[in-house]
């Protein structure tokens, strides 16, 4: 069964997340402070992590960061003002998703099934990509480029994957956000956009004079093999 991690310092909201997880089978533990959750979390890692944005001694924001330096585990915040949503979508905070309190436990339950789901290893529409400097592993969910292992994230893999799959094609930012499994919402297109720099830097320490992702201006991204 999956495992929950939450961090809320509500008991009261806590009490809710919990009996709405755990009838839907999933198992919990709660922490109050983001401090402990990072701990617990190399100690003994969830699948998942509900983290409340106020939090008594570092933001949820800052735990999120913090937490990216270790896990890719993926993370739901739970936000008191929907102001704070633009933050928490951008990719500076590297969230999966999002609740504004007051929320239904229910939903919030819904939300982390589907999560867990997207998460889960996709049947691979293997298309493997022998030709080139690329090599895809769907199933290790890596990809080398030019001999070399390429660190990359959950994002960036199914980005560049998306891309590699089809050479040639120019896919919008929407295509691309779409195969991340990820809603098109607010901001979607500075994420997207976010994902290709970081992808790009990292493609640029392997091979630094190659330009493999091509910018189409006013359309979208394209992998091109001439270029890779
Ligand atoms: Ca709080």
């Amino acid at each position: 069964m999956p495992h929950i991690l939450i961090v809320e310092d509500e008991a009261a909201i806590a009490d809710t997340l919990i009996f709405a997880l755990q009838s839907e089978g999933f198992t919990t533990t709660w922490l109050s402070l983001a401090e402990q959750a990072l701990a617990e979390q190399q100690r003994n890692p969830a699948d998942l992590l509900i983290l409340d944005v106020g939090l008594p001694d570092i933001s949820g924001f800052e735990a999120c960061k913090r937490l990216r330096r270790f896990s890719e585990v993926p993370v739901i915040f739970l936000t008191a003002r929907s102001e704070e949503i633009d933050r928490v979508v951008g990719l500076e905070i590297g969230a999966d998703d999002y609740v504004v309190k007051p929320f239904s436990p229910r939903e919030v339950a819904a939300r982390v099934k589907a999560i867990l789901k997207r998460m889960a290893p996709r049947e691979v529409a293997a298309t493997p990509v022998p030709q080139g400097p690329f090599q895809v592993d769907s199933e290790r969910v890596q990809i080398h480029y030019h001999g070399q292992l390429l660190s990359l994230t959950r994002h960036e893999f199914r980005l560049l994957h998306s891309l590699l799959a089809q050479p040639e094609r120019v896919f919008s930012r929407e295509q691309l956000l779409d195969g991340l499994g990820v809603a098109a919402d607010v901001g979607y297109e500075r994420t997207i956009d976010s994902h290709i720099k970081s992808l790009r830097a990292k493609l640029r320490q392997v091979a630094a004079a190659a330009e493999p992702i091509q910018t189409h201006r006013g359309l979208g991204y394209s992998y091109s093999p001439r270029h890779a």
